[in-house]
């Protein structure tokens, strides 16, 4: 049984989807909770499932690609929990299209939103989890990461980005005794995913040994065992949560 009691988590983009499962896993292994979204009513609803959970939870709403906002962020979480011993990366986005059509804009928000924001929130969570000589960082990548995708030259870059800058903070941290690890998952139904026809989502099964998409619950079950003890002595690697979809 994993037990969670006693340490602070701040989650970004934990108001739905993959975050918010994330989020409830945390706070049911016993943690409290800080919940970041740009969309604050989901926010604070996940926040206060938190605290029907008998945790301390805290909704805030910020832009994870803005200096600023993850500046703000960090100080009213540890003004809130006094310590962070597990980060989560989750917040991310998608504008597809191929590449010859592809927007500067949509390249930039991607980018941004996707991989400057994993940069701002490690560089926060850096100092405390330091002096602190211990702490848990998981970033939500994605298979596409790892094997690129027709019509998301932004999305993809900015997931092997972010795999990239797991293993060189991996690596910076170790003595500190922070492990930074990512979780790449395939295609998971959330509202991100909705999005895809159901012609699409058959032609995808064909690819996937285990034949189904996969649930929020997969991935956070994957965070929570990184964000756990018995990951102590695992450090820059990539889970996959994919139904077998890379190998
Ligand atoms: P989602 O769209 O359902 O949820 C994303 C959350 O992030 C939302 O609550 C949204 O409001 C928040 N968010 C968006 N922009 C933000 C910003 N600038 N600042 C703060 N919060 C912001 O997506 P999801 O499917 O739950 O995906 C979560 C993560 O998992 C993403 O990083 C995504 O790339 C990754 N992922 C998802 C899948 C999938 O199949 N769903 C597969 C691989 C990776």
């Amino acid at each position: 049984m994993i037990s969670l009691v006693g340490k602070a988590a701040l989650v970004t983009g934990g108001g739905r989807g993959i975050g918010r499962e994330i989020s409830l896993k945390l706070a049911r292994a016993g943690a409290d909770v800080g919940v970041c979204d740009i969309d604050l009513a989901t926010a604070q609803q996940a926040a206060g499932e938190i605290e029907a959970l008998g945790r301390k939870a805290l909704a805030v709403k910020a832009d994870v690609s803005s200096a600023d906002d993850v500046a703000a962020m960090f100080e009213s979480f540890l003004q809130a929990f006094n310590r962070i011993d597990i980060l989560v990366n989750n917040a991310g986005i998608t504008r597809d299209g191929l590449i010859v059509r592809m927007k500067d804009e949509d390249w930039d928000r991607v980018i941004n939103i996707n991989l400057k924001s994993a940069f701002l929130c490690c560089r926060e969570a850096g100092r405390p989890m330091m002096k602190a000589r211990g702490g848990k960082i998981i970033n939500i990548a994605s298979v596409v990461g790892l094997m690129g995708n027709a019509g998301q030259v932004n999305y993809s870059a900015s997931k092997a980005g972010l795999i990239g800058l797991t293993k060189t903070l991996a690596k910076e941290f170790a003595s500190r005794g922070i492990m930074v690890n990512a979780v790449a998952p395939g295609y998971i139904q959330t509202p991100m995913t909705d999005k895809l026809t159901d012609e699409q989502k058959q032609k995808l099964l064909a690819y996937i040994p285990l034949q189904r998409l996969g649930q929020p619950e997969d991935v956070a079950h994957a965070v929570l065992f990184l964000a756990s003890g018995l990951a102590d002595y695992i450090t820059g690697q990539v889970l996959t949560v994919d139904g077998g979809l890379v190998m």
